[in-house]
Formats: structure tokens, sequence, C-alpha cells
């Protein structure tokens, strides 16, 4: 089990003077549908069509358009034909559905829960699970296309899918919890399968959520461990699954730093966002000679511009809950986290923390998504005239689901891999995306993002066209 702390309530709204708003309106009861995120009119869809940073619902980011409009650029880079952009760019399969549950205090509540499909043409949908009270549709459909572009950049035979519900679960009690986990996993029963749709954990779920659908679902289809990934050891878990995704950010930072002449030994860095990825990443990242410092999480960051001592910070969150009042450093708020005087910044929390309002301001020369999109487009666009290299979500956290792979290929063969193993593959597998992102971004001098999208498009288009 991750030591993280299981529940920490992240808002996307940087400033304070926007607080987060509340649980969003319910969809109207229960439904599957098959729409689609994409814009209407099948061909002629074009980069300018999506439009970047309008809000979506409840004036939040509405971050479908900004995956659409990444998406748009590398097919506009590449010519790619408009029937396929259509079909790429169209979720396959949306599940909205409601979940009863009968309360500690005998109410009975219910909760909506989420998961779209969006591409399967290289493999069974995979993509982990969100339990937030800001998950929406229009989010989960655009971190489920998130997924397609990373399985296909770290070329593992999966599609892309995510899932959430619509809760805060610093209020509900383990026994809520786990009842809200087994109803949501009877309510998608339908559409996963180890063949079909593997979850794993996300922001605010980890091995233990793993666990409660794995045992739910063999309810019903016997012992499956395959059907999650992400698991606790004892239940078929991957050794290397818990920290693999703070390790490939690393591996992919210290690759940048290389490729860009910022040397990594001696870099101050700064990591919003403290959970799995997050203190992972600032973990591994310090072993390779980087200098954290300043760390944050929903509570608030710390900073000691000397460095931060990361296995005794991690320490203290697992006692404390949190990195705030971590001995021997001053305070410093999420929003100024962001701008600090530092060579890299990994965000490594939630997603649009970087927009237009704020990107003018960032002082490091290299952006490490760790988060999905944890930059926007406006932001991007001037960080890229700021000369700010930003390397995307897609390949940074990619060591997750590569982990989760292998997980799932070790759960098929029922047999386990030492943790050597498991390292030296994920490795293998980080390099090779780099190097494959970094000809097109040396060939073409596209930004890396379009590099990245570019590379994952050609393998999803190429799989697309000899399925139909
Ligand atoms: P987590 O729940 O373990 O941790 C989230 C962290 O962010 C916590 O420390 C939380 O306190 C902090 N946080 C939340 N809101 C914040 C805010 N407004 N400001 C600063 N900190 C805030 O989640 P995680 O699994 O570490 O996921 C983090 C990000 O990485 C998400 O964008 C997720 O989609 C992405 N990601 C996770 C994985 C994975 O394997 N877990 C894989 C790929 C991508």
């Amino acid at each position: 089990m991750p030591n993280a702390p299981v529940i920490a309530l992240p808002s996307r709204k940087r400033s304070s003077s926007t607080p987060a708003t509340a649980t969003p309106a319910a969809p109207s009861g229960t439904a599957a549908t098959t729409s689609s995120g994409a814009q209407p009119g099948g061909a002629g869809l074009s980069q300018a069509s999506t439009g970047a940073e309008a809000p979506g619902r409840h004036g939040q980011i509405d971050f479908n358009r900004i995956t659409d409009t990444q998406f748009l650029a590398a097919a506009e880079h590449m010519k790619l034909e408009d029937d396929i952009r259509q079909l790429l760019i169209t979720p396959y399969r949306e599940l909205i559905v409601q979940i009863p549950v009968r309360m500690g205090d005998g109410k009975l509540r219910m909760f909506h829960g989420y998961r779209v499909q969006h591409n399967g043409v290289r493999g069974p949908y995979k993509g982990g699970l969100r339990f937030h009270p800001e998950v929406d549709l229009s989010e989960v459909r655009s971190l489920a296309a998130l997924m397609t572009w990373k399985t296909a950049l770290v070329d593992i035979p999966f599609g892309g899918a995510k899932g959430g519900i619509t809760c805060d679960p610093t209020v509900l009690s383990r026994s809520e919890l786990q009842a809200l986990t087994r109803g949501f996993t009877q309510k998608i029963d339908m559409c996963l399968g180890v063949y079909r749709d593997i979850p794993a954990p996300d922001v605010n779920t980890n091995a233990q959520v793993m666990a409660w659908i794995m045992d739910e679902y063999g309810k019903k289809h016997g012992y499956t461990p395959a059907i999650v990934t992400g698991k606790p050891l004892s239940l078929g878990g991957s050794l290397g699954r818990e920290e693999a995704t703070g390790r490939g950010t690393s591996i992919i930072a210290r690759e940048a730093c290389r490729a860009l002449g910022i040397p990594l030994k001696g870099a101050r860095v700064a990591v919003q966002g403290f959970g799995n990825v997050g203190s992972f990443a600032a973990k591994f990242i310090s072993e390779l000679g980087g200098r954290v410092v300043a760390v944050s999480d929903v509570r608030g960051g710390v900073r000691n511009d000397g460095g931060l001592d990361i296995p005794a910070l991690i320490q203290h969150r697992n006692e404390t809950g949190s990195v705030v009042d971590f001995p021997g450093t001053q305070a410093v708020s999420n929003d100024d986290l962001l701008t600090l005087p530092v060579d890299i910044l990994v965000p490594a929390a939630l997603g649009g923390v970087l927009d237009g309002d704020n990107a003018g301001d960032v002082k490091a020369k290299l952006v490490i998504e760790a988060a999905n999109s944890p930059v926007t487009p406006c932001a991007d666009e001037i960080l890229r005239e700021r000369d700010v290299a930003v390397v995307p979500d897609i390949l940074v956290n990619a060591g997750g689901v590569t982990v989760s792979y292998f997980e799932w290929v070790q759960n098929l063969q029922q047999f386990h891999w030492s943790l050597e193993e498991v390292n030296a593959k994920l490795e293998a597998r980080m390099l090779a995306a780099w190097n494959a992102v970094y000809r097109e971004y040396d060939n073409d001098g596209l930004p890396l993002r379009v590099a990245a999208y570019v590379v994952a498009l050609r393998r999803v288009a190429e799989a697309t066209r000899q399925r139909y």
C-alpha cells in the first residue's frame, strides 16, 4: 500500500480568490451514451475549430478542449486525413452511472461515476480512476484521450480510457468509500474486462481501491487479478508500480536536461503536488543530483533554497498528512511555488495550473509535466515564446501505465518479475519513447508536445487504417 495520504482534496483553481466550485450538477440519471467530445460535422477538423481555453461547465477549465487543441496541432502538422482525424478525436464509448450508497448516518446518497473509453485500436482500454469533487465528463473524456496517446507513445498494446466519481473522499468513511467503489464497479462491469478495459489508480485512488474493484469484479467473474493494475503486492500487484510514474518522470527529466544542455546536478527544482507522483519524482530527481528546493500539496508548500531532505519530508508527510510545517523550511503558497526562481518546475498535482495569467512569470527553463494537462495551450504558447521548454505529460508520466502493462502481463502469465527486471524494462521503454520524440523535435523543430503527439498519432493512425 502506498504510504501517501489516501485522500487529498485538490482544487484546480489557482487563486485563493477563486475558491473551488462545489460538486458539479448531476447529469440526468443513469445513461450510457456514445456522444462525442469532438466537433460534429466530420471533415474539416482543424486546430482553429477548438479554441483553447473557453471555460467549461461552472467556469472551470475545459480540459477536453485542451487535449483536442493539442491533438489537432499534431494532426495539422502531419496532414492527417480528415476521416482518421474524426475517428481519433471521437471517444468510442462514454458511460455515466448513478451510484446509490447507504451512508453511515443511514441516509441514501447518490453519486455519479464515469468511464470513458477513448480509443482501442491498439489494444484493451487502459486508464486510471479519479475520485474528486470536480470530476466531470469533460475532464474524464480529456484524460481518456491522453491515455490513448500515452500508451501509443510508449508503444504498449493498450488503448486509452479514464474514469472517475464526482465525490469528496475526505468526508467519506472507509466503509462508505468501499461501498462507493464496489457500487461503481458493479455499474461499469459491462464495459470492463481483462481484454476490454483495465482500470488503475489516479488522483485520490490507490492500491486499496484497486483491491476492492478486483474483489467486486471477482464475485461475478471469478479470480481476475489482471482486471486492475496498481494492486497491492499481496493481491498480484507488480514490484515497482507504486513508484513507476515518479521514476519515469525522473528518467525523462534526466534525458531532457541532457538534450537541452541543462545540468541536472545541482539544478534547483520545484515540485507541485506531493502525492504518489510528486513525492517519488522529487525523490528520484534528488537522487540524480537535482536540488529540490520547494514542494507543495493541497494544504500548502515548503521551501528551503539549500535543498530539501526528500526522504525525511516523505516521512513527515506520512506522519502528518502534509508537507506543511516540515522543520527547517519556509512556507510557500501553491501559486508562488510555480514562479519561484528555479531551473526545473515539475507540476505533479492537477491540470490547468499554468495558464495565460501566470505563464509569463515562470522562471524555470524547463517544465516537466508530471501531472496531466498542467499547462494550458495559452500557457504553452507563452512559455514557447519565452524559450521555456515544456516536456509533455503523455511522455513524462507514462511510466505509470508502462509498469501497469508489466503488471497486467505478469498477472496473465501468473508469474512475478524482480524489481530490477521491472525497472530495467521501464527504463528501456521510457528511453525509446524519449528518443522517438526527440528525433521529431530535432528534425522538424517541433515543440516537444507536438513531437510527442506526432509519434503517438502516427502509431494509432496506422493501426486504424489497418483495421478499417
Ligand atoms: P495523488 O492523489 O497521489 O496526489 C495528488 C497530490 O497533489 C497530493 O499531494 C495533493 O495534496 C496535491 N494537490 C492537490 N491539489 C493541489 C493543489 N491545488 N496544489 C498543490 N498540490 C495539490 O495523485 P497522483 O497519483 O500523484 O496524481 C497526480 C497527477 O499525476 C494527476 O494529474 C494524475 O492524473 C497524474 N498521473 C498519475 C499517475 C499515477 O500513476 N498515479 C500516472 C500518470 C499521471
